[in-house]
Order: C-alpha cells, then sequence, then structure tokens
C-alpha cells in the first residue's frame, strides 16, 4: 500500500509481438499482486497491420500524450515485411520514438544462460552492447531525397554531444555491472580508419576515457572487433558503437547468448524509455502460440530497474530481480521454447516463470 503508480503505454504490434506482451502482462500481474508493485497500463494499437488496415500510424500527438503522461513504454514488435510507406520503408513506431524522444542508447545486454546452448565453444559470455540510436548511418532518415532507381544516399553524422551522453551511460553501466562481477571496461567499435565521423567519436571516446580510468577502455575496428566478439567474447564486458554497427553487433550478441528469443533491450534517454526485446514481428512463427516469450520478460525487468533508478524505487528494482531470478530458473530448468530446442509453447513458459517466482 502506498506504493508509486507508474503508468505504463503498452503498444503490442504485430506478428508475435502481442503474444509476448500478453505473457509479459500476465507475470507483471502477478508481481503486483505478490510483491505490491502497481502499474496502470494503457495498451495502444500501433502497428503495421492497423496502418495496411486504415493509413494510421503512430503520430507525434500520440507520442507527446504518452511522453507526458507515462512512466515507460513497453513495446512488442512492429513491422511486416510487406507494409511499407511511400518511401518503400518498413513501419516502425520504434524508429519514430527514438526520434521524438531522442532516445539516444539502446541497451542490449547478453548472458549465456545455464540451461542454455550457445552456437560457441566458450561457456561465458556477458556482454552489453550500447547501441548508439539517434543519429550514427541513421542520422539522414528524414533528409529530402529525390526518389530514383539508379542511385540513393544514406548518411551517417556523429556529433560531440551525443557522444558525450552516450559514454556516460555506456561507463556508469560498465560501473553498475562491476557490482556483480564483471570486469569494469568499455570498448569502443568503430572505424577511425575509413569513416571521418569515427574519427570524432573516436577523439571523444579517448578523451572520456581518460577522464574516468576508474573503468578500463578498450578500442578495436568494428570488423576485427565483430570477429573477436565470435572468437574471444570474455574480451567484451560493456560494447558502445554508433547506430547501425551496434545494430548488427547486437545481434551477434544475441546470436552468441542463445538467439534473439531471448535478448532484451532498453532504449533510453535521460528521462524516458521504451522497453522491448530485440527482435522483431518473426511473421514466419506468428499466430502459433510458440514465440519465446524470455527476451519481453527480461525487457519488463530492464523497464523495472530503470523506473527503480529514475524514481529511486527500490521496490520496482528488487521485482525486477525476481523476474530475472524466475528467468534464469526456468531456462536452466526448462520449459523452453522451440527456438531453445524444446517442445513448450508461449504460455507454458509464462505460467513457469511465474510459478518460479519467490513468494
Ligand atoms: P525477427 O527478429 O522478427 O525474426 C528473425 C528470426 O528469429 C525468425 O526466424 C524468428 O522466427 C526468430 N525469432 C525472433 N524472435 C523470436 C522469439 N521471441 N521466439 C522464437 N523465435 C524468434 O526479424 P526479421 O524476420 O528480420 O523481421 C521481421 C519483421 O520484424 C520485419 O518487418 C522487421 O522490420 C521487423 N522488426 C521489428 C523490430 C522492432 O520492432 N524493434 C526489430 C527487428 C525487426
Ligand atoms: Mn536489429
Amino acid at each position: 500500500m502506498g506504493e508509486k503508480l507508474y503508468e505504463i503505454a503498452v503498444i503490442p504490434g504485430d506478428g508475435i509481438g502481442p503474444e509476448v506482451v500478453d505473457a509479459t502482462l500476465g507475470v507483471l500481474s502477478e508481481c503486483e499482486a505478490r510483491y505490491g508493485i502497481r502499474l496502470n497500463h494503457t495498451t495502444y494499437d500501433f502497428s503495421a497491420e492497423l496502418y495496411r488496415r486504415t493509413g494510421r500510424k503512430i503520430t507525434e500527438a500520440d507520442m507527446d500524450e504518452i511522453g507526458q503522461t507515462k512512466d515507460a513504454v513497453l513495446f512488442g514488435a512492429m513491422g511486416l515485411p510487406e507494409v511499407r510507406g511511400p518511401e518503400g520503408l518498413e513501419l516502425g513506431a520504434q524508429v519514430e520514438m527514438r526520434a521524438h524522444y531522442g532516445l539516444f542508447a539502446s541497451l542490449r545486454p547478453v548472458r549465456l544462460f545455464a540451461g542454455v546452448e550457445g552456437p560457441l565453444k566458450h561457456d561465458h559470455v556477458d556482454m552489453l552492447v550500447i547501441r548508439e540510436t539517434s543519429e550514427g548511418m541513421f542520422a539522414g532518415l528524414h533528409d529530402h531525397h529525390e526518389p530514383s532507381d539508379e542511385s540513393a544516399t544514406d548518411r551517417m553524422t556523429i556529433t560531440r554531444a551525443t557522444c558525450e551522453k552516450l559514454f556516460e551511460v555506456a561507463f556508469s553501466q560498465a560501473r553498475a555491472r562491476r557490482k556483480r562481477g564483471t570486469i569494469g571496461r568499455v570498448t569502443l567499435l568503430h572505424k577511425s580508419n575509413a569513416l571521418r565521423s569515427n574519427v570524432l567519436m573516436e577523439k571523444v571516446f579517448d578523451d572520456f576515457a581518460a577522464r574516468n580510468t576508474d573503468v578500463e577502455s578498450a578500442k578495436f575496428y568494428i570488423d576485427v572487433g565483430a570477429m573477436y566478439m565470435v572468437t574471444d567474447p570474455d574480451r567484451y564486458d560493456v560494447i558502445v558503437s554508433e547506430n547501425i554497427f551496434g545494430d548488427i553487433t547486437s545481434e551477434i550478441a544475441a546470436g552468441i547468448g542463445g538467439g534473439l528469443g531471448i535478448a532484451p533491450s532498453a532504449d533510453v534517454s535521460l528521462s524516458h524509455g521504451v522497453f522491448q526485446p530485440s527482435h522483431g514481428s518473426a511473421p514466419d512463427i506468428a499466430g502459433r502460440g510458440i514465440a519465446n516469450p524470455v527476451a519481453m520478460f527480461l525487457s519488463a525487468a530492464m523497464m523495472l530497474e530503470w523506473l527503480g533508478e529514475q524514481h529511486r524505487d527500490a521496490l520496482c528494482t528488487t521485482v525486477s530481480q525476481r523476474i530475472q531470478a524466475a528467468v534464469e530458473k526456468v531456462l536452466a530448468e526448462g520449459p523452453r521454447t522451440p527456438d531453445l530446442g524444446g517442445t513448450a509453447d508461449t504460455a507454458a513458459v509464462r505460467d513457469a516463470v511465474i510459478a518460479a517466482l519467490e513468494p
């Protein structure tokens, strides 16, 4: 009683999005009953499916309303490959929200959990990829352009101001992670040998690292750094990179950690947060009830952890840890969905996680 009531905007989206969101709301409502956190959620139907039917998509006014009245956004997945806007690009409210709320950092932690078989010989993988999400290779998304079938251009822009905020997040994440036994190291993956924008990024990183020597720093060119993720993942604790490199390396990380079905993410600014699995709408398995809900559960746990930090609310932090512990137990002991070699459906994993929550 007397606990703070958090307003959560829930956007299920397309494909398996609504399936994993539904399972997650089941876990969250059990947490409310069991631990006394209070969440009030409002569901918004922004999806490629809605756009196909009605032409309606998320507007600036929608995002203003959500940004002003909600404490966090819980997002399933959005997009259907065959549903495209006028420029031939897919619909993605997640991309629009990043721009609207200035969400410059996407945190994508990957751990090889007990019971999950990764593709590498290494049995230890524990890294956090931080993808910059407000500029970099996506900087020109709204640039004027003349449609052409012969030539098309994208633009990579990197600014000092965003780099400084980004590295602040990266170094503080390394400090926070170190409390549970990681090495405390931030590695920049970049391409300063060929891209001017990355020369600036490297320079800002070097200056930042020199001022923050309590955390180790390292850097590699993105190409060899991507190889090291596979050959020698122990080099990495926190990885930080620009938008497209971070997009790709975070999915390499997800792969070596056992797949997209268990890879969560948090898109944050200093004041706003959108929490969603790293995966998309998985049209190939949608509607069959077999999507792995774990990435979405862990994203909800990241939401509670973030709310706990934002509002100095220790109960949120505790509940986040309880969800993570329950997920770990279920990954170790089963049941598991088919992407992890099991035969269970989404609902069975949800029920097992609920049963594994500490009383
Ligand atoms: P995807 O992540 O949807 O699927 C890739 C593969 O991983 C598929 O084989 C899928 O079945 C599997 N997979 C993904 N999540 C899973 C889960 N929870 N459980 C079990 N298996 C899972 O990527 P895609 O196929 O490249 O894209 C499909 C659609 O999703 C596209 O329209 C794309 O634009 C969109 N997308 C959206 C987001 C987002 O909402 N943030 C992110 C990526 C892709
Ligand atoms: Mn991606």
